[in-house]
């Protein structure tokens, strides 16, 4: 019975994903699931990369929190649209509750959605929110052994990004150990070194980022449905 029941919530999310898709799809938005622990850092990668391609691309931003808004508050003092999700305790996000935040947003201007989800390394990964891309921020201070223990967040990702490398020499983090494990489950995964702190990296995954949202941008100019 019970094993029925979380299949039944699968399957509701995933026609649910599939509607947030298409709508996404349609209007030629690249989108982005972020995930990782809490305090990974992915807030600070928010407002880095909105520094780094917010003026050549326009950005969109729900942000996921059990509790506050002080996430929300921190990007939108970037200037861009923001929509704040607080699930009232649950630990992830679903496909229902991104698709009532996509409609609190303009979303006939924008490049780039990036959904920030709840910190954790667990159920986030079960749920498609209609996104193009999952990215896992993971960070040096987590340790090394996290792909192995959480193995579905990595292996769902198209993207790690290694967050404050600047700590490295502060801690045994064995950095081929944290690739090769990455690599078992995704051999596709793209990593990316960065920190914070110096900047390395930003541009590395910002171009990345690029290469996607023009990507995209052809797709909707080839269908023709905007902004031809
Ligand atoms: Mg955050
Ligand atoms: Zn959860």
């Amino acid at each position: 019975m019970k094993v029925k029941l979380v299949a039944d919530i699968l399957d509701a999310n995933s026609q649910l994903a599939r509607q947030n898709r298409q709508m996404l799809s349609e209007k030629g938005i690249l989108t982005l699931n972020l995930m990782g622990s809490p305090g990974a850092g992915k807030t600070t990668l928010l407002e880095q990369t909105i520094d780094v391609i917010g003026k050549a691309f326009k950005i969109a931003i729900i942000e996921g929190d059990i509790f506050t808004t002080r996430d929300a508050d921190r990007i939108s003092q970037k200037g861009v649209q923001v929509v704040q999700i607080n699930t009232g305790g649950a630990c992830h996000l679903d496909a229902g509750i991104t698709g009532r935040a996509l409609q609190k947003l303009e979303l006939d201007a924008v490049d780039l959605l990036i959904i920030e989800n709840v910190g954790n390394l667990v159920c986030p990964a079960e749920f498609d929110l209609g996104e193009d891309v999952k990215v896992m921020v993971a960070s040096i201070a987590e340790g090394d052994d996290k792909p192995a223990k959480y193995p579905l967040m990595y292996s769902e990702s198209s993207a790690v990004i290694m967050n404050k490398v600047d700590l490295l020499p502060y801690t045994d983090f064995d950095m081929g150990r944290f690739i090769s494990d990455t690599r078992k489950l995704n051999p596709d995964v793209r990593f990316f070194p960065v920190s914070a702190v110096t900047g390395e990296g930003l541009e590395n995954w910002s171009n990345w980022l690029k290469e996607l949202i023009k990507n995209k941008v052809r797709q909707r100019y080839a269908r023709g449905t905007k902004g031809a």
